[in-house]
């Protein structure tokens, strides 16, 4: 047992799987002074709306709210690549005193003449909310005066969680669905949600589809582009990846056009296969698409299982710890992991909600700990009591379990490896594998030297 003391505001947040119920504080803002792994509003919005490939970011704030978020998911684009510049107005003193405005519509006109982008994403960070700026102004002024959309995004760093971000992003999108032509577009046809290309999962995911016979009318946002955005509301079913960050849009979708929503996983055998049934199941008077839906998935499988079970043989009885950003992506990755013979002693996510952690309660083994909102201090300590052999999460995870001495498989944004799909599961084995096994936590004191 650890003898760590959680801060007082933080004890509704942090549980030991007892197998009874529980009420888990979560959907709050950080506690001050806990140092949370959480990212704020503007980044949440940020990492949403960054895989538009032909559309302009421009942030408008101090130079450091784009260098934090500078190229920030790395997601691939089979064609342009402008999401990948970061830039801003680079708000300074005499902004803040006499207000931004002037060099917001300055920089727009200057950039989209320079770039000729489809559409651009204006950010709001903490400084424009707290000088006022008016950014819808200026954002329809642009609009008028380019002819392309110039949408503001709301996502002042200091009004809520990364998923008010999220929310504000999603709002940022809606606002580009419905202006664009749908005719031609298949009655059976999806969008897909929630998917960020970051390792070519999207183009992975596409390729499913396309051997099941369904149509993707657009990926929000992986490698994504403003027209087919702008005609996503053609699509039959809206596919749902991830609990938080594109539901919303799924919501306003389905309250505005009709499109029916289902929420999935691409990770791990089992959620993956669903996945396409579900789709499937969805189009049930095509029963072909039922049909090449078996197919692709008794190929698949097929190709990946030997492999899989060699690994399991190495990888079974050993232990592993998560804090992911997403609850969704938890629940697959217990999974994935269980079918490698390896138990999760520790879970968290940042944007969780109650209804995810009672799941996550279910899914795990008894004294699990379960953490919302998590800081470097309890993650460490729950990873050495449980004495875990593997961390994953994401980048600032990743010197949390190098220092201790463990290995680490980086299942966010730094990664380049597709870890979804069938193929992804096989790449995420040998990638757990690989880290577990290495010879190099030899040389590395385990906990550090705890
Ligand atoms: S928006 Fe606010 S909290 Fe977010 S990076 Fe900028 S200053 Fe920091």
């Amino acid at each position: 047992m650890t003898d760590l003391k959680i801060l007082k505001e933080r004890e509704s947040q942090v549980h030991r799987n007892d197998l009874k119920a529980f009420h888990m504080g979560c959907d709050t803002k950080s506690a001050a002074g806990s140092v949370s792994q959480r990212a704020c509003v503007f980044c949440g919005s940020r990492v949403v709306l960054y895989p538009v490939a032909d559309a302009l970011h421009l942030v408008h704030g101090p130079i450091g709210c784009a260098a934090y978020t500078w190229d920030i998911r790395g997601a691939l684009s089979s064609g342009p690549q402008l999401h990948r510049l970061s830039f801003s107005t680079d708000l300074r003193e005499e902004q803040v005193v006499f207000g931004g405005e002037k060099k917001l519509h300055q920089c727009l006109t200057d950039l989209i003449d320079r770039h000729a982008p489809s559409a651009a994403f204006v950010y709001a960070t903490c400084i424009v909310g707290i000088i006022g700026d008016d950014v819808d102004a200026v954002c329809r002024t642009v609009t008028r005066e380019k002819g392309i959309p110039v949408i503001p995004v709301h996502s002042e760093g200091f009004k809520g969680t990364k998923k008010d971000g999220y929310a504000a992003a999603c709002k940022a999108l809606f606002q580009l669905v419905g202006t664009g032509e749908t005719k031609d577009i298949s009655p059976v046809s999806i969008n897909i949600l929630g998917e960020f290309n970051i390792g070519g999962e999207a183009w992975m995911i596409e390729e499913y589809y396309q051997k099941m016979g369904v149509e993707v009318v657009s990926v929000l946002t992986g490698d994504s582009r403003v027209e087919k955005i702008k005609r996503s509301h053609g699509a039959a079913l809206n596919v749902v990846q991830c609990s938080g960050a594109m539901l919303q849009l799924a919501e306003m979708m389905e309250e505005a056009y009709g499109i029916p929503y289902i929420r999935v996983s691409y990770f791990g055998l089992e959620d993956t296969a669903q996945a396409l049934y579900d789709v499937a199941a969805h189009f049930s008077d095509h029963p072909e698409v039922t049909e090449a839906t078996r197919a692709l998935v008794k190929a698949e499988i097929g190709a990946v299982h030997p492999d899989l079970q060699a690994f399991k043989k190495v990888l079974k009885g050993k232990k592993a710890a998560i804090y992911v950003g997403g609850a969704f992506k938890a629940f697959s990755l217990i999974k994935a992991l269980r079918y490698l013979g390896m138990t999760t002693v520790l879970v968290g996510s940042q944007t969780g909600n109650s209804q995810d952690y009672d799941l996550l309660k279910k899914m795990c083994d008894k004294d699990t700990i379960i953490v919302d909102d998590s800081n470097p201090l309890e993650l460490s300590t729950y990873i050495m009591e449980k004495e875990a052999d593997l961390f994953i999460g994401g980048v600032k995870e990743r010197p949390i379990a190098f220092k201790m001495g463990i290995g680490f498989c980086d299942h966010n944004h730094e990664r380049k490896t597709p870890l979804a799909g069938f193929k992804g599961m096989h790449n995420f084995a040998t990638e757990v594998y690989t880290t577990v096994r290495s010879p190099v936590w030899q040389f590395a004191p385990r906990f550090g030297g705890h």
